[in-house]
């Protein structure tokens, strides 16, 4: 069995999303004789993390309204590293997406360390599809699933059709194919993130 950890790591100075020094993480460490203890100031959309609707609407649900049940199990990976700007729904049409499935989208975001102000994300079009399909949930590997567009249509697209968002997965190494994930929050109450580890793995047989 292949594992692949698609989690980014968390350090200060890492890539944030349009590198905001506001959204670098902060770590205090302090030593008390044999005991050291570190503290974290950390904005929940940081690196590979989960959304959940309050995000992009007001009032909206928060993170445990996410049944954690559909994080884990089987996923889509689709490789568009082709893909240039935007995800479009003519770029996906032809894939075979059904209803249910939690499909990731691996681009070219995964090449590159540092943040990249034209990252590819899903075009509106592209998530009134898969919506349409009724995914379960989608993930990118940008460390957002839109960018540009005035009124976040593809998350609030999405986020009405109880879509899960993750973003800011790292897939550079993993090939397009089926997996088994576990993805897993923080069990954060009542945010509109939480920062997961998500894990991928091969040739785990699926119920
Ligand atoms: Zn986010």
């Amino acid at each position: 069995m292949k594992m692949y950890d698609v989690s980014a790591e968390i350090y200060e100075g890492m890539p944030v999303y349009k590198n905001k020094e506001e959204k670098q993480p902060k770590i205090s460490t302090v030593t008390n004789g044999h005991v050291t203890e570190s503290r974290i100031d950390l904005d929940l959309h940081t690196g590979t993390h989960v959304d959940s609707p309050l995000h992009m609407i007001n009032e909206g649900e928060t993170m445990e309204t996410i049944n954690i049940e559909d994080l884990v199990g089987k996923v889509k990976l689709f490789d568009v590293t082709h893909v240039e700007d935007r995800i479009t729904k003519e770029d996906i049409e032809g894939f075979p997406i059904d209803r249910g499935d939690f499909i990731l989208f691996k681009t070219k975001n995964s090449q590159e360390d540092a943040f990249n102000f034209e990252f590819i994300f899903v075009a509106a079009d592209a998530a009134e599809y898969l919506a349409e399909i009724g995914i379960k949930g989608v993930g990118i590997d940008g460390l957002g699933i839109e960018r540009s567009q005035p009124e976040h249509p593809t998350h609030r697209t999405l986020f009405e059709n109880r879509v899960i968002i993750a973003e800011g997965l790292r897939l550079l190494d993993v090939p397009e194919g089926e997996y088994f994930m576990v993805a897993a929050p923080l069990r954060i109450k009542g945010t509109d993130a939480s920062p997961a580890r998500v894990l991928l793995f091969e040739g785990v047989s699926i119920t």
